[in-house]
């Protein structure tokens, strides 16, 4: 049997053929040399690299070296590997003569069965279109031909604004209990910092699984105590409640360490056999088996000039108090709370990401190449493959809409509904002028002035331009967010 090596989001047993195959596993410190990592993040995927290895014992070669090249030299037998995460790992994988490559694992819907599906359609390859085939393919919540429940999404019922007590009525997820092995992590990471290697964000306790048994703990626990309350606030926002009903699944599934299959038929089952409401499970399973897959095959279906899209002419470099996650320079509620959760947990839920952190950087013009490099680093889920799609198309908008109608740009106003933030915030988000005008009301105008021309026109977008050109104070609005500029609000 050939020795299967395994890259560090490869880690969970669906990555081996057989539970005694022989494995090779390589940790690169260069890796961490070439970017600046949120400290959270590296610990996780070395705490996981390692604890892989140390489960596999004498199954596996594991080597530290400073690149992977230097520890390939250390091994002489072939290999395989399953197709990896990125564009840049494949090319340097089709250098390698006696490493043949699988396919892909890790996702529901292969890449051949993705490309018969897209090659046969007209026009934009939307996500609902494709997690409909996607639900049909592979029978998940169906009835016969229909989707049970006699509708694909329940989507409409997943927007309720959170709760006024300001707490969703949930039990936490089981944190992991940190071992030696983090204990090893840590102290190495002081050393690499001390040695120059730059980290951003604050050290503190592994939140995320690092191996298979704890992210399927943490699968069991949602589905049986979270998921039902997962639907209805999926788009919520509060202030003292960054999990909310959230699965805190992603970091595990990229890792490798969770196979989304499990967790797509584990959510059935609560659906078929324990009531869970349907509403929540399809949701659920919406952003698994939809969302999920979705970015990873376009990634690899669209042209790879598509990740350095910027149709908007997006100029602006990322100011430092951004790059450094300065949460304590930024009075606007909203997005102090947000970028703290990034410098203290390395991982916000989808809304902050896309309608604060995504909506603040599309709305004043930042480079999204500069963004992509930063949410890939500064996320405890960040990888390559998830970016072009969520950050360039999706938040950016920078390829004009091949994945979404219209930009995800918003004012105060939807942040007012979804959060509990502007009650205790210095601006007010009806006020586009003066000294409290909300940032993001204003610097929401000055965007649709500024990019007005480079906007497609469309009926979803129609409405928004009618009200732009009934502005009275328009001028005055985009010469104050023009002196606010990238400073911190
Ligand atoms: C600007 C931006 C950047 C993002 N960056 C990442 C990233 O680096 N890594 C990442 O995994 N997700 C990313 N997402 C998607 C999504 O925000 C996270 O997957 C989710 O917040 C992770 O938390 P969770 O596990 O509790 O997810 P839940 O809300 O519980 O959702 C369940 C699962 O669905 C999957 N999922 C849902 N939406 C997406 C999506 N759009 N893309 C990929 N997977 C999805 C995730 O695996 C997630 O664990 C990004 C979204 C935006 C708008
Ligand atoms: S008023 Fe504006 S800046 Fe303040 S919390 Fe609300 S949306 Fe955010």
């Amino acid at each position: 049997m050939s020795r299967r090596w395994l890259f560090a989001d490869q880690l969970g047993p669906h990555f081996l053929d057989d539970r005694r195959q022989p494995v090779l596993l390589i940790e690169s410190k260069a890796v961490f040399r070439r970017r600046v990592y949120h400290r959270q993040k590296a610990h996780l995927v070395l705490s996981a690299l390692r604890h892989r290895a140390a489960e596999l014992g004498d199954q596996a070669i594991f080597l530290r070296a400073e690149t992977y090249r230097q520890a390939l030299k250390k091994v002489r037998e072939p290999l395989e590997v399953c197709h990896p995460t990125s564009r840049r790992a494949r090319a340097f994988l089709r250098d390698l003569d006696r490493v043949t490559v699988l396919p892909a694992r890790g996702f529901v819907t292969s890449l051949e069965d993705f490309a018969d599906w897209a090659d046969g359609r007209r026009g934009a390859l939307r996500m609902e279109a494709f997690y409909r085939f996607a639900r049909e393919h592979h029978g998940v919540l169906m009835q016969g031909r229909d989707p049970v429940g006699g509708r694909w999404s329940f989507d409409t019922e997943n927007r309720e604004p959170p709760p006024k007590t300001g707490k969703l009525d949930v039990p936490a997820p089981p944190m992991p209990k940190e071992d030696d092995i983090d204990a090893e992590v840590r102290a190495d990471l002081d050393r690499w910092e001390r040695e120059g290697i730059r980290f951003a964000g604050r050290d503190g306790p592994r939140r995320f699984p690092a191996t298979a048994k704890e992210a399927k703990a943490r699968l069991r626990h949602f589905l049986r105590h979270r998921l039902a309350a997962f639907g209805p606030y999926e788009d919520a926002m509060l202030t003292g409640d960054p999990w909310l009903a959230h699965s805190m699944l992603s970091a595990a599934f990229n890792l490798g360490l969770l196979d989304p299959a499990e967790a797509i038929r584990g959510a059935e089952q609560a659906y078929r056999q324990e009531g869970a409401p349907l509403a929540s499970v399809e949701g659920f399973v919406r952003q698994v088996l939809g969302w999920r897959d979705y970015i990873w095959h376009t990634y690899w279906y669209f042209e790879p000039s598509w990740r350095g899209s910027n149709e908007l002419a997006a100029r602006r470099s990322l100011p430092d108090w951004w790059n450094d996650l300065d949460a304590d320079a930024v009075d606007a509620h909203c997005l102090s709370d947000v970028l703290a959760g990034v410098r203290d947990r390395a991982w916000v839920h989808h809304i902050p990401r896309l309608m604060v952190l995504g909506n603040y950087a599309l709305q004043r013009g930042w480079r999204p190449a500069e963004l992509v490099e930063w949410f890939h680093t500064r996320f405890v889920d960040g990888y390559e493959w998830v970016m072009t799609g969520n950050v360039v198309s999706m938040s950016q908008y920078a390829d004009l809409g091949r994945m979404t109608t219209k930009p995800y740009v918003s004012g105060g106003a939807y942040l007012n509904r979804m959060s509990d933030y502007c009650g205790g915030c210095r601006y007010d988000p009806r006020k586009r002028l003066g000294e409290k005008a909300c940032p993001f009301t204003a610097g929401y105008w000055a965007f649709l002035s500024a990019n007005r021309p480079r906007i497609p026109a469309n009926a979803r977008m129609a409405r928004t331009m009618k009200q732009l050109e009934r502005l009275s104070d328009l001028d005055a609005v985009v010469a104050q967010e023009k002196r606010r500029g990238s400073d911190p609000p």
